[in-house]
C-alpha cells in the first residue's frame, strides 16, 4: 500500500465490534481469568495500552520502520532516546540551528551526566566530519530545521557518522513522512514531535520515535519509556491517529501554499527563508532529498516584526506549528536573551487557509 492509504489506517476496524473508528481504552488496568492468567497479554496501561497501536503502526509503517513507539510529547521521546543511547564518557553532535528548547535540554544534560557536546553546522559536512570521535555515540539532525529552514544531508551525515561507529537520529518533525523519509536515507532513528503535523490540529501533545531495527539500542529506549512512564494518554493517542488519517492531505496543500506565499513574498522584496526557494543555500539538497513539497514552514526578515505581527488579522501569534490554522511567531523573543535567532526573523507556519487570505494580511501588515 502506498503511503496516503497506510496514513488512511491508522484507525484499524475493531475486531470485537467491527467499528470503523475504535473505542478509546480508557482502562488503567486489566483483570485476569480465573486461572490468573492475563486476559489480553495486558496487565497495566502504563505499556500495554492498546489504543496508542493505531497510531504507532502507521507511524512505523509510513517511516518504513521496523517499529515505532509514542511518546507523551516530542520532547519526551527525544530525551528518553537520547538518554537511552548515551552513558557518561560518550559524546554527542548536535545541530547548531535546531529546536530551541532541545539545544538547550543537550547542553544542561550533556553537562551534568559527564557527556561530551559539540553543537556543529550540520549543512557543512566538513564542519560534521571534523566533530566526530572515537567516542561520538549519536549525532542527531534537524531538517529542515528549526527556524532558517536549513537543510542537513541526511545520507552523507550517516555514512560520516557510521564510519565512525555513532548512530544517527533525525528530527524530522518538519519534513513529516510526506516530504522525508530518513531511515531510508540511512538514518538508524526518526523523532517527531507528534504535537505537529501528525496530529495536525493543536489539541494533542506527543511525540514518536521510529526505529530501523529491532535491536538492543531500540530495546533500552523501549525500556526507558516503560520505567518512565513518558506515555501517550489513551485520548491523546486516539485524537493522534485521527490526525494521522488526514496527513497526506493536509502536508500537501500546506507545503503547496507555502512554496507559493514563499515565491510571492520574494517577488515582492522581502527575504524570505524556505528550502523550496532557488535563492535558499540548499535549495539543491532539499529538491534531492526531499519528495513532493518542502514543507509549510517558512521564515521571514523583515524591520518591524512585533509591529507587523500587532497588524494581522489572519495568521495567529502563537507558538507551534503544523496545525489547520496559520501561526506566526517572532522566535527570539520566545527564546530569550539567549536565542541565536535574528531578531528580524518571524517564524510561518502555514495551515489550510486560501493563500490569498494569507498573503494578503501579510501584505497589508508590512505595509
Ligand atoms: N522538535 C521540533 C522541531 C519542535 O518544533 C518541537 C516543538 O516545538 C519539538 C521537537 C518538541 O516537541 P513537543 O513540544 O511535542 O515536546
Amino acid at each position: 500500500m502506498r503511503p496516503e492509504t497506510l496514513a488512511v489506517k491508522a484507525f484499524e476496524i475493531d475486531q470485537a465490534t467491527g467499528a470503523l473508528v475504535p473505542p478509546i481504552h480508557l482502562s488503567t488496568t486489566y483483570a485476569r481469568d480465573g486461572e490468573y492468567r492475563l486476559i489480553a497479554d495486558r496487565d497495566y496501561t502504563r505499556d500495554k495500552n492498546p489504543t496508542p497501536l493505531g497510531a504507532e503502526h502507521a507511524i512505523a509503517a509510513l517511516e518504513g520502520a521496523a517499529r515505532a513507539l509514542v511518546f507523551s510529547s516530542g520532547m519526551a521521546a527525544a530525551t528518553a532516546l537520547v538518554r537511552s543511547l548515551t552513558k557518561p564518557g560518550d559524546h554527542v553532535i548536535a545541530p547548531r540551528v535546531a529546536y530551541y528548547a532541545l539545544r538547550g535540554w543537550f547542553e544542561r544534560f550533556t553537562s551534568k551526566w559527564g557527556v561530551g557536546l559539540d553543537f556543529v553546522d550540520m549543512t557543512n559536512l566538513d564542519a560534521v566530519r571534523g566533530a566526530l570521535r572515537d567516542t561520538t555515540r549519536l549525532v542527531w539532525i534537524e531538517t529542515p530545521a528549526n527556524p532558517t529552514w536549513d537543510v542537513t544531508d541526511v545520507a552523507a551525515v550517516a555514512e560520516l557518522a557510521h564510519a565512525k561507529g555513532a548512530l544517527v537520529a533525525v528530527d524530522s518533525t518538519c519534513a513529516t513522512p510526506v516530504h522525508t523519509r530518513p531511515l531510508a536515507l540511512g538514518a538508524d532513528f526518526v523523532m517527531h514531535s507528534a504535537t505537529k503535523y501528525l496530529g495536525g490540529h493543536s489539541d494533542v501533545l506527543a511525540g514518536a520515535l521510529v526505529t530501523r531495527t529491532e535491536d538492543a539500542a531500540w530495546a533500552e529506549i523501549h525500556r526507558t519509556r516503560h520505567d518512565e512512564g513518558a506515555v501517550i494518554g489513551p485520548v491523546e493517542a486516539f485524537l493522534l491517529a485521527r490526525g494521522i488519517r488526514t496527513l497526506f492531505a493536509r502536508v500537501e496543500r500546506q507545503s503547496r501554499t507555502a512554496l507559493s506565499l514563499a515565491t510571492r513574498l520574494s517577488e515582492r522584496g522581502v527575504t524570505v527563508c524556505y528550502p523550496g526557494l532557488p535563492s535558499h543555500p540548499q535549495h539543491a539538497l532539499a529538491t534531492k532529498q526531499m519528495t513532493g513539497g518542502f514543507g509549510g514552514m517558512l521564515s521571514i526578515r523583515v524591520r518591524e516584526p512585533l509591529a507587523m505581527v500587532k497588524k494581522l488579522r489572519v495568521w495567529v501569534p502563537a507558538t507551534s506549528l503544523g496545525s489547520v490554522e496559520s501561526l506566526i511567531e517572532h522566535r527570539a523573543s520566545v527564546e530569550g536573551p539567549t536565542s541565536p535567532t535574528p531578531k528580524d526573523l518571524l517564524r510561518l507556519s502555514v495551515g489550510l487557509e486560501h493563500e490569498d487570505d494569507l498573503l494578503e494580511d501579510l501584505v497589508q501588515a508590512l505595509s
